[in-house]
């Protein structure tokens, strides 16, 4: 897939819009600049901030006392991250190095990581591997990592807002085949739109949980979840939605100034609009769902291979009434 291809990866960085649709995301940024200021972690600590980008994460650490940040950026956005860190008079405690984080020299040694990784879905783009690797050869035994923990998590939902066009009404003409292609056309691959809350007809259900102090590259390979899940409104069930949250580490109670609050960023259709919306994976067709209906599919995101930034997904039905539940259950019904 070219478009994940490693060079076409780093030129999607090169591109204004990305950064501002990135900088001007609060939820997002805010929740970085909080973790890192609140922490009172920083003061003195050599930092690595893994895809530098702009340099923002960079300057908040330089801010919050850290001694010495490797601002590392393999695209060309690397020298707009050098001007500001200039800008901003950080230019003696921020070096900005224009390289892949797995092109660094092995004797570089950290005692904290910080990295906004995560892509749609949490999984897409695959960047946490290089936070991974980062780990592995540079971070001090005993180091933090900015965030520190991840989860996916799952839902039933309508997907109103991927359905707008009445096409039983255009110009006056009825347009059924229409809306077939749309279904298909929408089907084929995860659609990110922002959910309201009432497209949720169901709680949420975890499907991966990521410790970024031991996760490995194998354990965010292949994931395989069967969900059980009772419906808790009714309406027109048409899919799964996808979303993710991260947390910060836990503040150091050391220093007596700490804010015992520990940071989390959600991007759930509960919480603050961010610019990773939530990713709805679409049935074929709409089911009409009662409240305590029980639902069942089985849920797979994969490489598509080993070297691929992308993942497939695989949406899959099963039988809620045929199906062995799992013990114990979390489908909420009285029978189980
Ligand atoms: N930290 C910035 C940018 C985040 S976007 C911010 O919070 O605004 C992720 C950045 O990581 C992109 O600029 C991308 O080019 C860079 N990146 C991704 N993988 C990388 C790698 N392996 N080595 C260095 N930079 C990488």
């Amino acid at each position: 897939d070219d478009s994940t291809s490693a060079s076409t990866y780093f030129e999607s960085y090169e591109d204004l819009t990305v950064h501002r649709l990135m900088l001007e995301d609060i939820p997002r940024t805010e929740s970085y600049k909080r973790a890192i200021t609140l922490s009172n972690m920083f003061k003195n600590k050599i930092v690595m901030d893994v895809g530098a980008g702009t340099g923002i994460l960079s300057l908040f650490c330089a801010q919050a006392g850290a001694k010495k940040v490797y601002a590392v950026e393999a695209s060309k956005i690397a020298s707009i991250a050098l001007e500001n860190v200039k800008e901003n008079n950080f230019a003696d405690v921020v070096e900005v190095i224009q390289s892949r984080v797995e092109d660094l020299p092995e004797s570089i040694k950290v005692d904290i990581i910080v990295s906004e990784w995560m892509g749609f879905y949490l999984l897409h783009e695959s960047m946490i591997d290089s936070v991974i690797h980062a780990r592995d050869k540079h971070l001090k035994p005993g180091g933090k990592i900015f965030p520190e923990y991840a989860t996916l998590n799952c839902a039933l939902c309508s997907a109103s807002p991927l359905f707008t066009t009445n096409w039983d009404n255009i110009f006056g003409h009825k347009m059924s085949s229409m809306r077939v292609l749309e279904r298909q056309s929408l089907m084929a691959k995860p659609q990110v739109e922002m959910l309201e809350e009432e497209d949720i007809l169901s709680v949420s259900r975890n499907i991966l949980t990521i410790d970024m102090n031991s996760v490995t590259v194998q354990d965010v390979s292949a994931i395989r979840s069967k969900v059980f899940i009772a419906t808790h409104n009714s309406g027109i069930y048409q899919g799964v939605v996808l979303w993710f949250d991260v947390t910060f580490p836990e503040p150091d109670e050391e220093n007596e100034e700490a804010s015992a609050e520990i940071v989390q960023l959600d991007t759930s259709p509960f919480s603050p609009q961010t610019h990773w919306k939530q990713t709805i994976i679409l049935w074929p067709e709409d089911r009409e769902v009662e409240e305590g209906d029980i639902v069942a599919f089985e849920l797979f995101l994969g490489r598509s291979n080993p070297e691929s930034r992308s993942y497939v997904i695989q949406l899959s039905e099963l039988d809620a009434a045929t199906e062995e539940h799992p013990v114990p259950c979390e489908c909420g019904s009285a029978k189980c």
